[in-house]
């Protein structure tokens, strides 16, 4: 065994919590097996997205640095300039964008400060560590949603960015716009504020925030969305950011060459274009969340709103006993060990096998 000697990693490496990739459950013997631990959408791409990339050939060619189709097409979609969308490898890659423009360490060697609900996205304390920047994490109410005030008051003059969350990743609840918009209005205009839409399109509360409506009345707004969930576009990699000049023309500097490859561009137009289809499909998740929630409030489970496509059951101590019992029934599900379990809305089958399991445990 060779060892590299001498070289070491910037200490903050140790620091950083490890991204745990939700993991397909274990066979069980005479059972389907049904991964709900990534917030993946059950079904394959739309049959036009499949169709349209099965003739793609040109891989000897970068693709378009700038995504110029994929923008455009956005762009009417959203009804927005195209110059104010930067794609980026998901909207994770859109986001490491973000911190890479607008937090970091100082000059004077101190790090910035980056505000953010918790618990949410797992993604974002491994981001903001890379950054070099400092993660300031303020606990989220019982019900699972933002404690916003908390938020507004951690702001110090080291903040640079906030992340909101909505619907909150792995909790459930939205954001409503009122709220929304009153703390953008409450925090520095010179801090950017980040809307995490990956789910946005599950959303049906009805006072719920849209992100793109705040973007436009201002300017430290940035909107952050996704293929991968709604579209199930997961494993093509392609997301992007909405927001002003101001803040774009820093995260074109930031923005990682060719991050959207030619069949993830591809892949995302088509989708825009048949977008009824996509819609379709959404709400049938929605119906099954729908079923899942009415299901669980049957039996006794007090789970937050939930306007994802994933279901929250703060189990505390018994996480990680309910995540094995999970595995026994050949469901994966994510378990934050202590705190609890998120569950994704999949197949029908899977989502009446959980609700069995949910029964079957109280
Ligand atoms: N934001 C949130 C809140 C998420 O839950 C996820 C995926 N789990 C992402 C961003 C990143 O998704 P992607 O990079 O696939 O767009």
């Amino acid at each position: 065994e060779t060892r590299a000697g001498g070289i070491a990693p910037r200490p903050v490496l140790d620091r950083l919590p490890r991204y745990a990739a939700g993991k397909p459950p274990a066979a069980v013997s005479g059972l389907a097996s049904y991964k709900l631990s990534s917030n993946e959408n059950p079904l394959p791409p739309i049959p036009a997205v499949l169709d349209a990339i099965a003739g793609q050939k040109d891989f000897n060619r970068y693709p378009d640095p700038l995504s110029s189709k994929l923008r455009a097409t956005l762009a009417e979609f959203l009804d927005v300039p195209a110059e104010d969308i930067v794609t980026g490898a998901g909207s994770l890659g859109a986001l490491n964008q973000i911190l890479a423009a607008f937090a970091g360490q100082n000059d004077d060697g101190k790090a910035d400060e980056v505000i953010y609900a918790w618990r949410s996205f797992e993604a974002y304390p491994i981001s903001v560590g890379l950054a070099g920047a400092q993660s300031v994490q303020i606990p989220v109410t019982g019900d699972g949603r933002h404690d916003l005030a908390a938020m507004a008051a951690a702001v110090s003059a080291r903040t640079k960015v906030i992340l909101l969350c909505t619907p909150n990743n792995p909790t459930g609840p939205a954001l409503t716009a009122a709220e929304a918009e009153a703390f953008i209005r409450s925090v520095p205009a010179d801090v950017v504020v980040v809307i995490d839409e990956a789910y946005q399109e599950f959303v049906r509360a009805e006072d719920a925030v849209d992100g793109i409506a705040l973007y436009r009345k201002y300017p430290n707004v940035v909107v952050l969305r996704t293929f991968s969930k709604a579209h199930g576009l997961a494993g093509l990699r392609v997301g992007y950011s909405v927001s002003h000049p101001e803040l774009t023309q820093y995260l074109r500097v930031a923005a990682t060459p060719f991050a959207v490859s030619q069949i993830a561009e591809k892949a995302a137009i088509v989708s825009l274009e048949n977008y009824p289809q996509v819609v379709e499909r959404v709400q049938k998740l929605v119906d099954e969340r729908t079923q899942v929630m009415a299901g669980l409030r049957e039996l006794g489970w007090a789970v937050p709103d939930a306007q994802g496509n994933f279901v929250w059951l703060a189990l505390g101590a018994e996480t990680t006993a309910f995540a094995e019992l999970a595995g026994t029934r050949a469901l994966s599900v994510r378990a934050f060990a202590g705190e609890g379990v998120r569950v994704s809305i999949g197949e029908p089958e899977a989502n009446s096998r959980f609700l069995q399991l949910c029964a079957d445990y109280t």
